[in-house]
């Protein structure tokens, strides 16, 4: 029988109008417990700032505050700290970005890639709060220390992590946050206000599990201020994001959407790839369907953040044992298994989505041929190959699906145009929610690049340096031939753009 601890109520029996005579209780025996193992507690820099209750090392918001300003003043050239909103009690929300800030983008130009991480949504779940520091430090330490990895990451991703969502929660440590003026769940015949489950209180299918009690899911759908502040960084600054990790603990699992359904989701073959890659190569961590794994849960930061933002999401159920050693090396070999799962999951970032590449374009007459090839390892339905000016779609192909890691040719026709430019608009997973991206085509990268009868598309092409005067001639006499115009090599066409 599989040991189910995290999502259920194991707290809720502490979390009444004894709580506060517990927290007073439990910052008395922080300070013993101080005074006592202080010999041991070497207060360096690199150790996990926590201080031992109940079995836990406990790191309060205090510990977490100093030390994040503490990395940001350190590491400037990585580091930016903001503060999202604020708790119930009013207590910061950190979010710490870390990217290589000397370059906007990536060194060839590209926006970097986005990963969301959080933690800390229940306030008693430690190992949660701990993997998502420990990710964090981890890319710090290494960046310093000169590891390609990390060097590698920082340049061309940006990492979005809120450590300690529900910092109130997590210095009474309690499942919930303190908000006691709400009943916790309207739905039940007498409610008790406990404080909020944050875990319950997005906006996807809002306490529509059955049983909703015990659960405390609020007066509804983001009535907290920790969730809505959430829910708005992941709308206005991570929408781009290909990876969304949400922390907690209390088992031993990796949990992808669906909570509410016990159907696989849309991108099954996403999440299925991924634990082929973790259980093959990394570790023995289950990988499954929340619902099926856990039980059915309803308003989760997971659901919501697949369901409506279109991120591939896992909630990392770091471990069934709260218990753990003082120091950032100790944190790091108890934890080491799933930072080498983060580390994958965020070496590969590229991969989590569709990343459509024109391979090649030929025209006859009215009829486009193309070549496309999927390098992500999603699928995506709904794309269109467009050719277009400005904004405005001129032509566009018949939709097509692109299957993971395959390639495709196609045959549109009506094709009649020119002084535009080409495009390829899809979308980047298969769940509705998913972005639509719009990216346009370098027709110089091309493998091949064909067209039998217009002088026109060759004077575009000339046009937009995509083929220098000088091998007008010879194109058009190609072209005429129907023999493919290799550009592939276009180092030397660089070199002679006509602008
Ligand atoms: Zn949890």
């Amino acid at each position: 029988m599989q040991k189910i601890t995290d999502d259920v109520t194991k707290n809720n029996s502490q979390i009444d109008d004894r709580l506060f005579a517990g927290y007073v209780m439990r910052v008395v025996a922080i300070i013993l417990a101080t005074l006592i193992v202080a010999p041991t507690l070497v207060v360096a820099e690199q150790n996990w700032p926590g201080e031992p209750v109940d079995n836990h090392i406990f790191m309060s918001y205090l510990a977490l505050t100093q030390e994040l300003k503490d990395w940001s003043d350190d590491n400037p050239d990585i580091v930016e700290l903001s503060s999202i909103g604020k708790s119930y009690l009013g207590r910061e929300l950190w979010m710490l970005v870390l990217s290589d800030w000397s370059n906007e983008t990536k060194i060839n130009g590209d926006a970097k890639e986005i990963i969301y991480i959080d933690g800390g949504h229940h306030g008693n779940e430690y190992l949660g709060t701990a993997l998502a520091w420990l990710t964090a430090k981890w890319y710090i330490n290494e960046w310093n220390a000169g590891n390609q990895e990390a060097v590698d990451v920082l340049q061309n991703t940006e990492l979005h992590i809120l450590i300690m969502l529900n910092p109130d929660g997590n210095d009474a440590d309690t499942r919930h946050n303190l908000n006691l003026t709400t009943a916790a769940n309207p739905l039940v015949s007498e409610p008790v206000p406990t404080g909020i489950d944050l875990n319950r209180n997005y906006d996807h299918f809002w306490d529509d599990c059955s049983p909703s009690d015990p659960f405390a899911p609020g007066s509804g759908p983001f009535s907290e201020p920790e969730t809505r502040a959430n829910a708005d960084y992941m709308n206005s600054h991570v929408q781009d994001a290909d990876l969304y990790i949400t922390m907690h603990t209390g088992v031993w699992i990796m949990l992808y959407p669906w909570g509410k359904w016990p159907d696989q989701p849309s991108d099954w073959e996403l999440f299925h790839g991924i634990r082929e890659d973790v259980n093959g190569n990394i570790s023995d961590i289950p990988i499954q369907n929340a619902n099926q794994g856990l039980y059915p849960n309803c308003g989760t930061s997971r659901d919501y953040g697949y369901g409506v933002m279109g991120f591939p999401t896992f909630t990392f159920e770091t471990d069934d044992d709260q218990f753990l050693l003082f120091t950032f090396e100790d944190v790091n070999e108890r934890l080491g298994e799933e930072l080498d799962v983060m580390r994958y999951l965020i070496n590969n970032i590229y991969y989590w989505r569709a990343r459509l590449v024109l391979e090649s374009l030929s025209i006859d007459d009215d009829e486009v041929t193309f070549t496309v090839n999927n390098m992500g390892r999603a699928s995506t339905r709904n794309a269109t190959l467009q050719y277009i000016d400005n904004d405005k779609v001129l032509w566009e192909s018949e939709n097509f699906t692109s299957n993971a890691s395959s390639s495709k040719s196609l045959t549109s026709n009506g094709f009649e145009f020119d002084g535009g430019e080409w495009r390829l608009s899809y979308q980047k997973r298969v769940v509705h929610s998913s972005q639509w991206v719009n990216e346009t085509i370098d027709i110089a990268k091309l493998k091949s690049y064909t067209t039998s009868s217009s002088l026109t598309n060759l004077i575009w092409a000339m046009q937009v340096g995509a083929i220098p005067l000088s091998a007008l001639a010879f194109a058009f006499w190609w072209s005429r031939e129907e023999k493919p115009l290799e550009i592939l090599d276009n180092s030397i066409l660089e070199a002679e753009l006509l602008d």
